[in-house]
């Protein structure tokens, strides 16, 4: 199955007084990742592509559910009701995780590991099957993410019940932070990090001028820019229907799955895409959306204050609807 890939980080084109874009890229998390960067008077240190590439192992090595022995899956089998001692890493995504659930009223919930396994988005190919209403009901008992208790002064977490954590919706976005904190550490300004469609944009390109990204048609077959979008020192991620699902009798079951009903969302909305000052937030969030659906999305976004852009199936095409705080975004003319 193909990573979603909502974004397409556009090429620079024409030269004039261009500086030049140093590009660092490669596999990480099942995904690939594209690191550009503009280095300035200073320039980059030699080592920067390797400190890039060992930065990202660290984070999947700590938060895969792919590994056996990564230490989500160490939490993950720890019992419940005995501490659970983390990393500053998981510490800082857990945290980030719960604020993201309780913004999006539970839709976004990383507990949904069971389910996500159940409908074979997880490790193991299921082969397309669609759950019995049985397996559903007994997975949706260990599912909350209430059920976790963090404790951030003693870095220790602890599980109340039975549960199985999954950060699949938000690790590509804070990794990509992380790597922009990397990037910042060296004093470097300007650069734009894509974690497999999740964003981190920072100063200006090689041009001079703010990044520009595409917002992608979600379709299955097509791979087309719906808007064009400029951006200043933000993250932006997109979550889609489109790219992770099987189907099944005529039936299409996306990866994005309903905490409430435990089912993959069937609402519409084909993709949600999120502007925050962090790749982290706009990861989960744009997760979460894509749960809420259109009008209990949009509502919390104009309440919060959040960028959010939704494509929405409508006949037999897409329309957009967009929060208030996305509306700088259309409106600009990108370059
Ligand atoms: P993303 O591509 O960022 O939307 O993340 C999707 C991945 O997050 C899925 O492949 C699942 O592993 C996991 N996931 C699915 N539904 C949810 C949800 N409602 N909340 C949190 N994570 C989810
Ligand atoms: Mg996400």
């Amino acid at each position: 199955m193909l990573a979603g890939l909502g974004i397409l980080v556009l090429a620079l084109t024409g030269c004039g007084r261009s500086q030049p874009e140093l590009v660092f890229s490669g596999p990480t998390m099942g995904t690939t990742y594209q690191v550009k960067v503009v280095p300035g008077p200073a320039g980059c240190p030699p080592d920067l592509d390797h400190r890039i590439a060992t930065l990202l192992q660290s984070l999947d090595a700590a938060m895969s559910t792919y590994k056996p022995d990564s230490e989500l899956n160490r939490l993950n089998r720890q019992p419940v009701g005995e501490p659970f001692a983390v990393s500053a890493d998981l510490l800082r995504v857990l945290m980030l995780s719960k604020q993201a659930f309780q913004l999006t009223r539970g839709a976004f919930d990383p507990t949904l590991g069971p389910l996500v396994d159940l409908w074979g988005f997880g490790p193991v190919d299921t082969g397309d099957r669609v759950p019995s209403e049985g397996e559903l009901k007994e997975a949706l008992e260990s599912i909350g993410l209430d059920y976790l208790a963090i404790d951030e002064g003693a870095s220790s977490v602890l599980k109340r019940r039975y549960i199985e954590v999954d950060l699949s919706g938000i690790v590509p976005g804070y990794a990509a932070d992380r790597v922009s904190e990397l990037l910042d550490s060296l004093g470097l300004k300007n650069y734009l990090v894509d974690l497999g469609g999740e964003l981190r944009a920072s100063g200006q390109n090689g041009k001079g001028k703010v990044w520009q990204i595409g917002i992608e048609v979600p379709s299955v077959d097509r791979s087309e820019v719906e808007r064009v979008l400029a951006l200043r020192d933000v993250g932006v991620a997109t979550s889609g229907d489109y790219r992770n699902f099987f189907e099944r009798d005529g039936v299409h079951y996306s990866h994005i799955i309903d905490p409430a009903s435990g089912r993959p969302v069937s609402n519409g909305v084909a993709s949600a895409t999120v502007i925050t000052p962090t790749a982290a937030e706009a990861d989960a969030l744009s997760t979460g959306f894509m749960v809420l659906g259109k009008d209990s999305g949009l509502k919390i976004a104009d309440e919060r204050g959040i960028a959010l852009l939704l494509l929405v199936k409508e006949g037999a095409g897409f329309v957009e609807y967009s929060s208030a705080a996305f509306a700088p975004y259309l409106s600009e003319r990108a370059e």
